[in-house]
């Protein structure tokens, strides 16, 4: 295979000859656009989000790497199946973006997945700078998506729980006559294998549970068609988001973190953060991996819990008690999800239970909930709560969950992505000079690893 390079680099691509470069640019070309054309469909026309990926994925904007099955994606990586890096220009704050990915069909699944995956990245990422606000409340700041930066400490965080929504965002383009609800529910998963997919059950969790249509009820399928990050009008004139994740992940993921932690204590979104970056981890045991999925599922259900019985009492005291879907429906998809059995007179009692606080109904679960207790970060919020249920007297032992360590390729992700406007250099493309490293890497390729991490 060779490279061939067209326009000064803007399109980069593998083929056997010249001829077959070319032809894999139109075919290749054309799933692009049909894949933006895909992805823009989710987004609000003359909307902030949708004005932002089309910059963002405008010619002047992108470069666009085929790879084949064996090349590496940007000469440096043999088992990625793709990649988004942002590149500074010459001009004040300019830069532009370089996406990879491989256009062959991998293991039954065409590049049309791969594509739109990678292309939530540039709808996610914000074009201009200014939009990369601070929030007092959580003292970090929108980097892109999920991430976000710590104000104080300088850290970013958020970003495998995104790559998680990018994969429920890619599916719901890409979805044909399937439904949105089909995807959302996980009654039917349409992305390929990437080793982070385990946790998109965790994100379409989140999804459901930051749903805002307590006045008129609406399919996930619904919500697509009057766009992800659309808003609702209230009765009273009042307005909301129509799902705080997808507004919130598109615009300004303060909203996401602080609605969280609403419901669930100070912290508790950055405790779900850690959560996720430990079941990234490839060498975590799959007992424990079992245990902190579960606690974390658990932990995204009493949110949801919470907030659909607070929203439905903000929706009575707005509107008054005349002609409003109950949330039954709401917690029986719920159930669904986590694949709990459906008992009617259960529903009702939860769509019930008002005379404790919220907080004191979670750390309730919790308590009940031995499980729960194994993990620090769920210990916190129940000791928050003690004060107020002082009938606990149970032991905990802690199973010493360790830190992830430092993963340099998330790292290296991240310091490929914007900060503050200070787009930052990416070291020059090395090429792989050692023959021995690039026969191992082959090898590994061949294996067809199925730890394939699609994009970093
Ligand atoms: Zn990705």
């Amino acid at each position: 295979m060779s490279k061939y390079n067209f326009g000064e680099g803007q399109f980069v691509v593998y083929a056997r000859n010249e001829q077959e470069a070319r032809k894999i640019i139109s075919q290749e070309l054309q799933r692009f656009d049909n894949i933006k054309e895909l992805m823009s469909n989710l987004l609000t026309q003359n909307g902030q989000a949708l004005e932002n990926f089309n910059t963002n994925t405008s010619e002047e904007r992108l470069n666009i790497q085929f790879n084949d099955l064996e090349s590496a994606i940007y000469d440096e990586d043999f088992i990625a199946k793709g990649e988004v890096r942002v590149r500074k220009t010459t001009k004040e704050n300019g830069f532009y973006y370089e996406l990879a990915y491989r256009y062959p069909e991998i293991d039954g699944h065409d590049a049309n997945f791969r594509l739109a995956h990678e292309m939530g990245h540039l709808m996610l990422n914000v074009a201009d700078p200014q939009r990369q606000v601070y929030d007092r409340e959580s003292n970090s700041r929108h980097v892109s998506g999920l991430i976000r930066r710590d104000e104080q400490t300088g850290q970013f965080y958020g970003e495998q729980i995104q790559e998680n929504a990018i994969n429920l965002i890619a599916q719901l383009a890409i979805r044909g006559n399937i439904s949105a609800d089909d995807i959302v529910s996980g009654k039917v998963d349409l992305s390929e294998y990437n080793s982070y997919k385990k946790c998109d059950d965790l994100v379409k969790l989140l999804a459901v549970s930051m749903r805002n249509d307590f006045e008129e009820e609406i399919t996930f399928e619904e919500l697509i068609e009057q766009k992800i990050d659309s808003m609702i009008t209230h009765k009273d004139g009042t307005q909301e988001s129509a799902n705080t994740f997808f507004y919130g992940i598109l615009n300004d993921s303060s909203l996401v973190e602080n609605e969280f932690d609403k419901y669930l204590g100070k912290g508790a979104w950055r405790d779900l953060n850690n959560a996720f970056e430990q079941l990234y981890d490839t060498n975590l045991s799959n007992d424990k991996f079992e245990l902190i999925f579960k606690n974390a599922q658990g932990l995204i259900q009493e949110f949801a819990n919470a907030r659909y019985q607070d929203k439905y009492r903000e929706t009575i005291s707005r509107n008054g008690n005349i002609d409003l879907p109950g949330i039954g429906n709401k917690l029986k998809m719920l159930k669904q999800m986590i694949g709990e059995p459906i008992v009617e007179s259960q529903i009702n009692l939860e769509q019930n239970i008002n005379k404790l606080s919220l907080k004191q109904k979670v750390a309730r679960f919790l308590q009940k909930n031995n499980l729960f207790l194994n993990l620090s970060f769920v210990e916190k919020f129940v000791h928050k709560q003690m004060d107020i249920l002082p009938e606990h007297t149970e032991t905990r032992e802690n199973v010493g969950i360790s830190v992830t360590p430092t993963n340099k390729k998330r790292e290296d992700f991240l310091n490929s992505l914007t900060n503050f406007g200070q787009y930052r250099d990416l070291p020059p493309i090395q090429r792989m000079s050692n023959p021995q490293k690039i026969e191992e890497m082959k090898r590994k390729m061949e294996q067809k690893q199925q730890t394939n991490d699609e994009c970093r």
